[in-house]
């Protein structure tokens, strides 16, 4: 069954952290408020299949995804699942929402019509949230008389369920935070006093979820704090960080003093050294900016990565880790447990979010999955 992972650069993913990680959200969120779990770019590069019976288990309603291709490849291993697909679908692909039972984010008035079209030619009812676009301008119905006048003909369309609707904060401030918020409170109110009652109300991401209380609604859609990603900075939840890079030393090389290392020699070394190769590089998705300015765990201390980061490679000094030796493991991304950069120390280096770092690993190393009890 164990299929051998060939390489030593591996990515490890501890699936009991993920259950804890759910099950406070759950908790905080209360029995009034479901948990859409967001595992959309292969759930933040932890591997939604391997994920989804988790966060299903131990408290998620429905997943979320991006697009029509992450939906189909849940609906395919777990058609009981509800998925719903946060972005929109390109029409001509909108015959799969229907094959899979998938959920459907509607923005245009168009789409709904051809949705419903196709739902009645097939004899069945399909499910979708309306979005709303209180501000964002990214998706969304806009603000407007007209595009009330819309949403209510498509709550009336006959093969169409509208179960949710939703609208994205752009997290700018309190008060833009509020404005937004209610905008989608009056478009909600303004179809009830029409006699529509829609299912599931929706603005937060992590960050709201944590910091604005205020704004759950009945569901919130998480991500980043399902991997144990604390981008929040007002309230508190305790969350274990789930995902763990790694990988062993392939090489040594002793450099002199004023000697060069990868491309363009960028790094000289200021006195002689020893310089190990680690098999990772960008194309496992280590960001490249992090030239001269990451570092890995090795024997519990730090070595500096120097020079052009490869595509598939990188080097970092040995000085002061005398007893390195090929073959050692070493630690890319550590979870705050042990003496290694966590994600959030690499992504402040890196100048991006936490969630770029998770999310632009790519397929190549290798995922170990680690559960304790199998859920
Ligand atoms: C990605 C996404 C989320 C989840 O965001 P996190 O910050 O990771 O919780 C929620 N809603 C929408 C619309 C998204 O695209």
């Amino acid at each position: 069954m164990d299929v051998p992972v060939y390489q030593d650069t591996v990515i490890k993913i501890n699936l009991d952290h993920i259950a804890y990680n759910i099950k406070q959200i759950k908790q905080l969120a209360g029995p009034a408020v479901d948990i859409a779990a967001v595992v959309k770019a292969n759930g933040y590069g932890h591997g939604a299949i391997a994920l989804a019976p988790v966060l299903m288990t131990h408290g998620a309603a429905m997943l979320a995804v991006a697009n029509l291709k992450e939906a189909i490849e849940l609906k395919e291993q777990f058609p009981q699942y509800p998925v719903l697909i946060m972005g929109l679908t390109p029409d001509r692909f909108l015959p799969y929402v229907l094959e899979y039972s998938i959920i459907q984010t509607i923005d245009s008035y168009h789409q709904a019509d051809e949705l419903n079209k196709l739902a009645k030619a097939a004899g069945k009812s399909v499910q979708v949230h309306i979005k709303y676009d209180t501000g964002f301008h990214r998706l969304g119905f806009s603000d407007t008389e007209q595009s009330f006048t819309e949403i209510l003909s498509i709550c009336r369309m006959s093969h169409l369920a509208v179960a949710g609707i939703y609208s994205h904060l752009a997290l700018t401030d309190d008060q833009s935070n509020q404005v937004q918020y209610q905008k989608l409170l009056s478009i909600i109110s303004k179809l009830k006093q029409n006699g529509i009652a829609i299912q599931y109300q929706h603005i937060a991401d992590s960050i709201a979820f944590v910091d604005y209380r205020q704004y759950h609604l009945n569901l919130v859609r998480t991500g980043a704090i399902l991997y144990g990603l604390k981008g929040f900075h007002k309230g508190s939840l305790d969350l274990r960080q789930a995902l763990t890079f790694h990988t062993r030393i392939s090489h040594i090389t002793a450099v002199s003093q004023g000697e060069g290392v990868s491309y363009d020699y960028l790094w000289k070394a200021p006195c002689s050294t020893r310089v190990a190769t680690l098999p990772f590089g960008y194309a496992d998705g280590y960001p490249r900016s992090l030239r001269d300015k990451g570092w890995v765990s090795i024997h519990g201390k730090k070595a500096p990565v120097i020079g052009v980061i490869c595509m598939d490679q990188c080097m970092v000094d040995l000085t002061g880790i005398p007893e390195a030796k090929i073959g050692d493991p070493v630690t890319i991304y550590g979870d705050g447990s042990c003496p290694a950069p966590d994600i959030d120390t690499v992504s402040r280096l890196a100048g991006t979010n936490k969630n770029e770092i998770v999310a632009r690993l790519t397929s190549r190393p290798a995922k170990i999955y680690i559960q304790s009890k199998p859920s």
